[in-house]
């Protein structure tokens, strides 16, 4: 057992926080996995980060440059704002939260409603910057089985 405090603020122990959803065991909402990318950012996991952001969006990541974000950065801090979880099929939710970062150009800080899926037992980050060649009336690019318009895309708007 490490004695390492996690890296996401809760005040626990990497290993009893973040650390096993790291390790693989599906993080049980979305805030947790929310946390979960942050302590990964400060940690450089970038498996973690691409493993974590909807299935269709990975191959549209670039790792290095999540690599060098997470390398080039001092991480000062999250704030976990509120979580907010709709019901269906497949369960939608987002969490608003603040992150602080020193890099060279000096400390930022970056307020996001970010959205999350669950899909097959696990939650997706959904990522807004990532381009997907999508029409609303085509399969959701979270598996659900519906069309996009009815699933995904209504989140991907709020934030
Ligand atoms: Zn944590
Ligand atoms: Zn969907």
């Amino acid at each position: 057992m490490s004695t390492a405090i996690c890296p996401c603020g809760s005040g626990n122990l990497l290993d009893a926080c973040c650390g096993p959803y790291h390790d693989g065991h599906p993080a049980p909402c979305a805030e947790a996995l929310m946390r979960s990318r942050y302590s990964a950012y400060v940690l450089g996991l970038v498996d973690y980060l691409v493993a974590t952001t909807l299935p269709a969006q990975q191959a549209g990541l670039n790792r290095q440059s999540i690599s060098d974000w997470s390398a080039q950065s001092t991480w000062l801090g999250l704030e976990v704002e509120s979580s907010e979880v709709f019901g269906g099929q497949p369960e939608h939710a987002f969490v608003t939260f603040t992150a602080r970062w020193h890099d060279s150009q000096g400390e930022h800080s970056h307020r996001e409603r970010s959205s999350f899926v669950q899909n097959g037992g696990r939650w997706y980050f959904i990522d807004p910057t990532v381009q997907m060649k999508l029409g609303r009336n085509d399969g959701c690019p979270c598996g659900s089985g519906q069309k996009f318009k009815k699933c995904c895309y209504n989140y991907l708007q709020g934030s």
